[in-house]
């Protein structure tokens, strides 16, 4: 089964993972909404890059904390290919402290972007996913929200409180036959993690029992069988894809 004709809305899709996502969807044959804040070369090279292997997509500017740019999003979105079968909550930040140093500033910018962006982009694509055949909602959480992480009280805050949301909007999509599921990488080679010091990501990398990285197409690979009709039965779960570390 492809992905032929789904229309697929990724956030933060110009880099990194959702990047990763987008492009891989699109050679599937989705068509791919290419969302970014402000990597706006980056988005254009995603959208060629998709085209040039065969498919569709388009670029959205949209800062996902400001609920009438998501809303411009989903009119690009609807002119472009029509309702959103797919949306992939992805967008994320990190602002990390020991907690003893972490303001209330640091702390609200990561509710606002991880949380607060992923409330604002489902709400105004659920009626999209209610209604689409198969409809389904993916949330990028992190293994960060299940263990925890020295330094980041703030973004395990947030990607545990994506756990409840997913179980929550999973009962409430149900009965319209939408699935909602979470997604939990574990550390993964982006820009995200290029900022750790290397000698960090040794200690992290000699903890991982498959002993390396995550790559953005291993979680792709796993998005878009959730994206498929061939995770039709799976809803409410969040799925780890971090290489045993919670083994
Ligand atoms: P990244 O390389 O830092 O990229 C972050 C992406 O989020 C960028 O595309 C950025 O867009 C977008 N973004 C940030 N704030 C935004 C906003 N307000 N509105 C719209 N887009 C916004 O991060 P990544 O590593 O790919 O992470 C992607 C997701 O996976 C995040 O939710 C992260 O928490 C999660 N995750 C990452 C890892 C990891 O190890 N890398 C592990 C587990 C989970 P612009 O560039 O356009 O600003």
């Amino acid at each position: 089964m492809s992905m032929d004709g789904r229309t697929c809305v990724i956030t933060g899709s110009a880099r990194g993972i959702g990047r990763g996502i987008a492009e891989y969807l699109g050679e599937e044959g989705a068509n791919v909404v290419i969302n970014y804040r402000s990597s706006e070369g980056a988005a254009k090279e995603a959208v060629d890059a998709i085209e040039t292997a065969g498919g569709s997509a388009v670029a959205a500017q949209a800062d996902v904390t400001h609920r009438e740019q998501v809303e411009h999003m989903r009119e690009v979105c609807h002119e472009a290919f029509g309702p959103a079968d797919v949306l992939v909550n992805n967008a994320g930040i990190t602002a990390d402290k020991q907690f003893t140093e972490m303001s209330r500033e640091d702390w609200d910018r990561v509710m606002d972007v991880n949380l607060g962006g992923m409330f604002n982009c489902t709400q105004e694509f659920y009626d999209d996913i209610w209604e689409a055949e198969e409809g389904r909602l993916i949330n990028i959480s992190s293994v960060v929200g299940k263990q925890g992480n020295f330094g980041q009280a703030n973004y395990a805050a947030a990607k545990s409180g994506m756990f409840g949301f997913t179980r929550t909007i999973a009962l409430e999509l149900a009965q319209g036959g939408s699935t909602a599921n979470c997604v939990a990488p574990g550390f993964t080679r982006t820009d995200m993690v290029e900022s750790v010091p290397e000698k960090v990501l040794d200690r992290i990398i000699a903890g991982i029992p498959l002993e390396r990285l995550a790559e953005v197409e291993d979680v792709a690979a796993l998005v878009r069988f959730l994206a498929g009709e061939e995770s039709s039965y799976i809803t409410g779960e969040v799925i780890d894809i971090n290489g045993g570390m919670d083994l």
